[in-house]
């Protein structure tokens, strides 16, 4: 078709104005390829790896052009080829994916050991006495960026069933994710609290592995087809009614565990049925009904906000006194009703991979004392892209720049995102540009405390 509808949709496009850095141009070099007409190279390999696999392009296309199912074919083949193979790219992929990305245990034992560094005040002192530059090369430069480590993962904020709070409606299991689990786990205990609100019985296997989709996204789909396995072992789809994600880039690969296992003789049939009931936790929540919370008393409604912040720093997030002050002052101004702005980033592969956007908004727009601003771009991809931010450093960065900016644009207070490396993404670009007081949050936190709120008036 080539019909270019997607290039004004492409980051990558957008940022450097290269035919080759389009979706187009990707396309046109996979048939080359796939016609004998070139060889898998070198380049060809950084090209599939400059694409940051966000899939705007696929929301744009008239065609319908599978690109999703390309992209990953493509670093398949780049990976099977070896074109981009060099010992320490071998030994960090093999580390990385195979190594720690295949043990829950030993991926929560790491956790463990940096939320050590960072409490017992090591991290500062290497920070203050500058030690911290002996750290090598692309991990020393990322050092500042590292995510603070929550001092409870999900397996102890969460037990493995949770009854329905009043009547039982529905079985559903929650994932917690891998990454999520170490740095967000109290978006995974909101999960569960705005599930078990609207009569879900809930079911958390307290140690999950990694659902894949870091492996499948980087050409490595022996290891993404082995962890879709273990997820069908662990949690049986014909047992519930819903299998719920909160983490849009999980979410997407999870959705196609059918296509990943279709030629599975024992799991083929299992796995069609998990992905007609993976739901984003939005998604699903819009679909049975959820319930709005209460627009408590506007005193109360200043008690939900006050809680947010409250709750941000008991929860073991690291808001900075001077951040929670202003936005105590700020609030103190909404004491007299007005409502708190918050804003919404659409992360990719929620809103281009899972086709959901309407549900998350519907969701902030029920939140008492809040006030939906949208953001310019807001489909946008941020620069975070998996390890895009690692191994693409300054698209990265401009990306993030971008982001940023508009975010900021709407004087939002709150950023509302639902995905850890969006959330992460987001969070270090507004503390680069100085901002320490505009709190980055996922939707199903702000409806947990509004749930919670209508408890505490
Ligand atoms: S996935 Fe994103 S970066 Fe890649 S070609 Fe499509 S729009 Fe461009």
């Amino acid at each position: 078709m080539h019909c270019g509808m997607c290039l004004p949709t492409c980051p990558t496009y957008a940022e450097t104005g290269r035919e080759r850095h389009s979706p187009r141009g990707r396309i046109a070099l996979m048939r080359a390829i796939a016609d004998g007409e070139l060889e898998v190279s070198k380049s060809f390999g950084e090209e599939m790896y400059y694409c940051l696999g966000c899939l705007a392009c696929t929301s744009a296309c008239p065609a319908g052009v599978n690109y999703a199912e390309l992209f990953e074919t493509a670093r398949i083949e780049v990976e099977r080829q070896g074109v981009l193979d060099s010992p320490k790219r071998d030994f960090i992929r093999w580390f990385a994916l195979r190594f720690i990305f295949t043990r829950p245990r030993l991926l929560r034992f790491v956790g463990r050991l940096i939320w050590l560094w960072q409490v017992s005040g090591l991290q500062s002192f290497a920070r203050r006495t500058g030690l911290i530059k002996l750290i090598p090369g692309r991990l020393g430069e990322l050092e500042p960026q590292t995510p603070v480590i929550r001092r409870r993962f999900s397996h102890e904020l969460i037990a493995p069933v949770e009854p329905a709070r009043g009547a039982k409606r529905y079985r559903v299991a929650v994932l917690t994710g891998c990454v999520q689990d170490l740095i967000f786990s109290e978006i995974n205990r909101a999960t569960v609290d705005v599930l078990v609100e609207n009569g879900c019985e809930v079911f958390t296997p307290p140690v999950q592995p990694c659902c894949g989709s870091l492996h499948a996204h980087n050409g490595d789909v022996v290891a993404a087809r082995d962890l879709a396995r273990r997820q069908l072992d662990l949690i049986d789809p014909a047992q519930v009614d819903a299998i719920i994600s909160n983490a849009g880039g999980c979410g997407s690969h999870l959705r196609h565990y059918d296509h990943l296992l279709a030629d599975d003789p024992v799991y083929a049939e299992r796995a069609k049925m998990w992905s007609r009931k993976l739901k984003d936790v939005h998604e699903w929540l819009v679909e049975i009904g959820f319930r709005k919370p209460k627009a408590p008393s506007e005193r109360s409604t200043f008690n939900a906000q006050r809680l947010t912040l409250n709750e941000q720093s008991a929860g073991g997030a690291e808001v900075s006194t001077s951040a929670l002050n202003v936005q105590r002052s700020a609030l103190s101004v909404h004491d007299k009703a007005a409502p708190t702005a918050l804003t919404y980033h659409e992360s990719c592969h929620l809103c281009h991979g899972q086709k959901v956007s309407g549900p998350p908004r519907e969701i902030l727009r029920a939140l008492p004392g809040f006030e939906l601003r949208e953001c310019a771009e807001a489909t946008w991809c941020c620069g975070s892209a998996g390890i895009y931010n690692i191994t693409q450093p300054e698209t990265a960065a401009r990306l993030q720049q971008r982001k940023t900016t508009h975010l900021q644009a709407t004087g939002a207070s709150v950023v509302a995102t639902a995905n850890p490396g969006c959330h992460l993404q987001i969070e270090n670009g507004l503390k680069q540009n100085g901002d320490h007081a505009t709190v980055v949050l996922h939707p199903v936190v702000l409806l947990a405390r509004a749930y919670a709120a209508e408890r505490t008036t």
